[in-house]
């Protein structure tokens, strides 16, 4: 978690006070979080904070993430999601603002995400329903835009979960400019077939 926090801070995906990233505890309703206002620069081991999936924390007196319930709904509706990373970067905050999914433009988006990137419905931040809608969007894929709001990546490990925030945001510039410049053309449906099984065999997390 210290490597992932220091990884996406580094790439511009996340400022100072926004944005987490959790572990999955193996085998126990548990999970382990970025705490409140988590110090990018210089994260350590004991900054993080050890949570049940009912809020109790049990590492002594931390302050755990705003954004726990978000974190939380994937473990619990997901069992194959082994890390969660939220981010407010730029380009995919952009598409959230519009209330618009990324589409599939390059197949490495096949690969590791399972296609383009829906948007949910808009939810608070902090509540459960944000979750809701969020896991809905995002259907058997890997990413969902949270509308007004920022990006989740969830993956079977912290390393794709790294890899799939670095990959949207990239994606998601290209298209954001490319959309400027005029018609934006959209990987065709068919011919997939490969990639798709690369995903679910490597990636999928549904
Ligand atoms: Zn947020």
């Amino acid at each position: 978690m210290c490597w992932a926090s220091k990884e996406i801070y580094k790439c511009g995906l996340v400022n100072i006070g926004e944005g987490n990233i959790s572990l999955r505890v193996k085998n126990q309703e548990e999970m382990v979080i970025t705490p409140s206002m988590n110090n990018y620069l210089n994260p350590l081991p004991e900054d993080m904070v050890h949570i049940t999936f009912e809020g109790k924390v049990l590492s002594p007196i931390k302050n755990p993430s705003s954004e726990f319930f978000l974190h939380k709904y994937f473990y619990k509706q997901r069992p194959k999601v082994n890390c969660v990373i939220h981010t407010h970067s730029t380009y995919a905050s952009i598409l959230a603002v519009q209330r618009k999914a990324l589409p599939m433009i390059f197949e490495e988006m096949g690969v590791f995400l399972g296609g383009g990137v829906p948007c949910s419905e808009y939810a608070q931040a902090g509540t459960e329903q944000l979750g809701k809608n969020a896991l809905k969007a995002m259907g058997k894929q890997n990413a969902v835009i949270l509308a007004n709001h920022g990006l989740i990546i969830v993956g079977r490990s912290v390393k794709h979960c790294v890899f799939g925030a670095q990959l949207v945001e990239k994606m998601a510039k290209i298209y954001v400019n490319s959309f400027m410049m005029g018609e934006v053309y959209e990987l065709p449906s068919e011919n997939l077939t490969e990639l798709v099984k690369r995903f679910q065999q490597e990636f999928s997390t549904a």
